[in-house]
């Protein structure tokens, strides 16, 4: 069947009960993390618990990380799910996303996990978790690239190499000096198009768009649509980066403050039509 069709999904939970790892996993991998996330949500408790037998922290992070509209799912999920396993699963996610997913615990129960996590990541986490609701920071993310002015086009190609897997943007390389100050930024296409041995300092764009880490997010998603970037850096007060926000967290930004204005309204017109007889 197509991985679209009804019988697609009996099947995987067909091969998930008979605990036919190999081909349960065929048939899963072979989905979008969007539909892996879907077909996760649709899934009963029991079926849940054999699906965190059959699937790594690593590979549940995926399937998480595409849950954000259902974030009121989060709490539950989480609690059914093995500590140890769930604390490890975070740490395999971004860390505005895992910080999201935390954000609807209680501060008991964030510390719970952020203690047996690696301390690199949850301090990263705890530190996003500090930031007012609805800022920059908030729903920034830290996995980002930087390099060094004095790097060439080929040192940036070799470093690339080795933090693309875990950065969450590659099409934006962010330049920073010695004190982390944001001074320069240049796309892929800018990296790719010239010759190795370029200086960076010679192709990069000075003039940086950011954003500050208490600006609302209403501000970012508006710099980001008026200059059609991908993502934006965020910097400190010092003018440090410490973070990016990259379109698909605006479109959930957006999201979020349509379905908020749309309850507003709609609990205006409910007073409205409110019949005291
Ligand atoms: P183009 O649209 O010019 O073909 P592109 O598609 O490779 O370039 P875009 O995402 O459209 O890249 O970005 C356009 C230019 O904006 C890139 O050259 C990039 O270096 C630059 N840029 C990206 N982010 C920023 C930023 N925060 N501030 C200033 N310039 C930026
Ligand atoms: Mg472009």
């Amino acid at each position: 069947p197509k991985t679209d069709a009804p019988e697609y999904r009996q099947l995987m939970i067909d091969k998930l009960r008979e605990n036919n790892v190999e081909e349960f996993r065929s048939l899963f991998f072979e989905l979008h993390p969007y539909d892996q996330a879907k077909f996760f949500l649709k899934l009963d408790q029991p079926d849940r618990m054999l699906l965190y037998q059959i699937l790594s922290p690593e590979e549940m992070a995926n399937v998480f990380e595409n849950i954000r509209d259902d974030k009121n799912r989060y709490k539950s999920l989480l609690e059914e799910m093995h500590p140890a396993f769930a604390a490890k699963m975070m740490e395999y996610m971004y860390a505005d996303d895992a910080a999201d997913v935390l954000s609807e615990l209680t501060k008991e129960k964030i510390s719970s996990y952020l203690t047996i996590m690696d301390a690199q990541t949850a301090k990263s986490i705890s530190e996003l978790l500090d930031y007012e609701q609805f800022t920059a920071g908030s729903i920034m993310t830290t996995e980002f690239v930087a390099i060094n002015a004095n790097y060439t086009v080929q040192s940036t190609m070799d470093l690339l190499r080795k933090e693309a897997p875990d950065a969450e943007t590659i099409y934006y390389l962010y330049v920073i000096d010695e004190e982390k100050h944001l001074v320069g930024v240049l796309s892929l296409r800018d990296l790719i198009v010239h010759e190795d041995d370029t200086l960076i300092a010679d192709i990069m764009k000075k003039k940086v768009y950011s954003v500050s880490v208490a600006d609302d997010q209403e501000e970012v998603a508006r710099k980001m649509k008026d200059y059609n970037f991908l993502a934006l850096p965020v910097v400190d007060f010092q003018h440090r980066l410490v973070g990016i926000i990259t379109v698909d967290d605006i479109i959930d930004v957006l999201d979020e403050e349509a379905s908020d204005d749309y309850s507003k309204l709609a609990a205006v017109s409910d007073v409205d039509s409110y019949d005291p007889n």
